[in-house]
């Protein structure tokens, strides 16, 4: 099995050293193969099973690529349910410990719409969310994406499978399009290939078999 150290990449010393106090030593195979692209400002489109760890895949790529001084969404990440969401927000912040002043916000369906506009208010360099609520913020005006630099479709089979495509749409349609735009997804069915075609640039697919 090869084994490739964080340290060979592009990535903030303070990213770095905090990988290291969270006992992260080598990269997965999927962040092995998709880091270096990611943080090149690629589009990449990664298939990789549970447990691949896809999840610092695009959460290093992103927080790599974030200016923390510039207070505005400048990413989006969608994902299935609200339990992803949350872990996914999770995640990221553990990977953002170094990294002061970094706001990462949660916005799911099922959770009371008022204190998210407050949330909202408040300001966020980094959204998670369910994309039925990430459509009706950005519908209502409470979420500008104009600044978004990185849209992440995490678990983008599921999300299709769950029906999410027209909110899908409005959300992309809201965004730039000179972006990056990255998609995780355990499996590639046509649907995947079809948006993939519509949303992405250039993509560069890599995939895994194993998990580890
Ligand atoms: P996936 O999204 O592919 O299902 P996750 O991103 O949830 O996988 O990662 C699975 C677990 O592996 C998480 O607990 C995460 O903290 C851990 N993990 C991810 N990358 C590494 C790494 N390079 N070294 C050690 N643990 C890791
Ligand atoms: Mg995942």
């Amino acid at each position: 099995m090869s084994q490739t150290a964080f340290s060979t990449l592009n990535l903030h010393s303070d990213l770095l050293s905090n990988l290291d106090s969270l006992g992260y030593e080598a990269m997965t195979p999927i962040q092995a193969q998709s880091l270096p692209l990611i943080i090149d400002g690629k589009d990449v489109i990664a298939q990789g099973k549970t447990g691949s760890g896809k999840t610092a895949a695009f959460g290093l790529g992103l927080l790599n690529n974030l200016n923390v001084k510039r207070f505005r969404v400048q990413t989006l990440v969608l994902c299935p349910t609200r339990e992803l969401a949350d872990q996914v927000a999770k995640e990221i912040r553990r990977l953002a410990r170094a990294i002061h002043n970094i706001k990462v916000l949660t916005l799911c369906g099922g959770m009371p719409f008022g204190p998210q506009i407050g949330s909202l208010e408040h300001g966020a360099h980094i959204i998670v969310g369910t994309p039925g609520r990430i459509e009706e913020h950005v519908h209502k005006g409470f979420l500008c994406l104009d600044e978004l630099n990185t849209l992440v479709l995490d678990e983008a089979d599921r999300m299709l499978e769950m029906g999410f495509q027209d909110s899908l749409d409005v959300i992309i349609d809201a965004a730039p399009s000179d972006r990056q735009t990255l998609l995780f997804s355990a499996t590639f069915p046509d649907q995947i290939a079809s948006i993939a075609k519509r949303i992405m640039k250039n993509p560069v697919q890599v995939k895994v078999e194993s998990s580890h």
